[in-house]
């Protein structure tokens, strides 16, 4: 093929991002502070698969819904005909997995999970159709304690992540009940004001008329405004669980407003529902959305189990990271080992895996396709590397028993290059890369 005519390029689908190497110290940052926090409070990681029956998600998230009238990336398999669906969301799954596993058969179940969700939107920033998400969900807790709980997770996660300008909105949608009975109200509200209604409301005004309330049309904002708020029509029950929340986020300094308009995409929500908020990623704003899903768990053929859980967008929460200005260097390792001569190549891979054990990340310079094996392309790579130090054997140092040691990060001059003996190469390095500071500190965000 390569005499002919080289091969036609594919290229990835359409808002299906990769995930570069170059962010690679930004996501596992956040992985790694996401997988501290919520093991801190007790919650347990799921892994569930991509792929689900579509009537897990036509069932569970709700016909009348954005995902699954219009998001839903569907399929027969072709060898048996089933059909599949790829996960838009994740609790839907979590939900059959642990019903599937009895996961609640000895008490209430405190689950996380992290991975990819697929919908078919229209991309734009912050919207994508392969998405990541990070999400909990707390099954077989009935009151608002749980509630409470995973808000202040969140809030300890913006904390430890350095986000400053988050902000949650808190509302009830109630029950079934009372949800029905300000339906009725709204449905007559909408329709004296049916001639500033848009196609969507109109097509929503008897199917889902509570998605009217947070359409995203400015034209309809002042009408909705003045639409009957759901808060009005809570019973006794549901107000004390909402207030209950809301006392324990107060004594615990969690600020929040209430949005009476906030009613979450999902129809299987009840009660407590919020979205954490920014401003400062233009209309896709809403970095994690939750609530109380009591109701899921027995549309999903489980017993009636009540529910509490959030989903957050991974790659808004990243773009928000980046533009706290905190600085992300990747660095891809501590040390690299350049070589020269054959007997120099078998000590380096020696040297390599000595700093290894000692806990240091290295580099061992291995022949490229397009050669660079002089000395001098490889001191490039390793400079390149961001490496702090880079270790030279050629035959005259192995010949004495010695490795040469440079400074890659000083400038140039006196006492950057340095001849260590062969046996005290891992000692030495660890004492100048680490030097006092606990090991455990030592990570690759500087
Ligand atoms: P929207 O009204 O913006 O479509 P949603 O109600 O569909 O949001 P959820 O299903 O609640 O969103 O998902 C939880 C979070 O996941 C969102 O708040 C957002 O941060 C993120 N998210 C949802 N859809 C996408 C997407 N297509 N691309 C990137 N992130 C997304
Ligand atoms: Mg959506």
């Amino acid at each position: 093929m390569s005499e002919n005519k080289k091969a036609e390029k594919i290229v990835g689908v359409k808002g299906m991002n990769d995930m570069l190497p170059a962010d690679a110290p930004l996501w596992e940052l956040f992985e790694n502070t996401v997988q501290t926090v919520l093991k801190s409070y007790g919650f347990q990681q799921i892994r569930t698969p991509i792929v689900e029956q579509t009537a897990l998600f036509s069932r569970g998230i709700g016909e009348v819904t954005d995902i699954v009238e219009k998001e839903m990336y569907s399929f027969e398999d072709s060898m048996n005909g089933d059909k599949l669906t790829l996960r838009p969301e994740c609790t839907a799954g979590v939900v059959r997995a642990a019903i599937e596993h009895n996961l609640t058969y000895e008490g209430p179940k405190r689950l996380w999970y992290v991975g990819p969700m697929f919908r078919h939107e229209k991309p734009q920033r912050g919207r994508y159709r392969q998405f990541h998400q990070v999400g909990a969900e707390a099954l077989g807790f009935a009151g608002p304690d749980v509630d409470a709980e995973l808000i202040m997770m969140c809030q300890r996660l913006w904390d430890d992540l350095g986000l400053q300008d988050v902000r949650l909105e808190l509302n009830s949608i109630g029950d079934a009940e009372e949800r029905n009975r300000h339906r009725v109200d709204l449905i007559s509200y909408f329709e004296k004001h049916a001639d500033l209604l848009d196609a969507e409301a109109k097509r929503r005004l008897h199917t889902n008329p509570l998605r009217i309330l947070d359409t995203k049309n400015p034209a309809m904002q002042e009408m909705v405004k003045g639409a009957p708020s759901l808060l009005d029509y809570l019973g006794e029950e549901s107000r004390a669980h909402f207030e209950g929340v809301q006392k324990i986020l107060r004594h615990n300094n969690i600020p929040f407003t209430i949005n009476p308009r906030l009613v979450r995409g999902l129809d299987y929500y009840n009660r407590t529902v919020f979205e954490w908020v920014t401003d400062q990623l233009g209309a896709q704003g809403t970095v994690c959305a939750g609530g109380r899903y009591d109701a899921l768990i027995e549309i999903i053929g489980g017993k009636p189990t009540p529910a509490c859980g959030f989903a957050m967008g991974i790659e808004r929460l990243l773009e928000l990271m980046k533009a706290s200005g905190e600085q992300f260097a990747p660095n891809q390792c501590d040390v690299y080992v350049v070589h020269q001569g054959e007997q120099a190549q078998l000590q380096a891979f020696v040297a390599a895996e000595r700093l290894r054990d000692a806990g240091l990340d290295v580099v061992l310079h291995c022949a490229a396709a397009n050669g660079g094996g002089s000395f001098k392309a490889q001191m490039k790579r390793a400079d390149a590397s961001g490496a702090a130090y880079a270790v030279i054997l050629g035959e005259d140092e192995v010949a004495a028993g010695l490795a040469a040691v440079k400074a890659l990060r000083q400038a140039e001059g006196e006492g950057n290059q340095n001849s260590v003996p062969f046996e005290q190469l891992a000692d030495y390095l660890v004492d100048q890369i680490i030097g006092e500071d606990d090991h455990d500190q030592h990570i690759h965000y500087h």
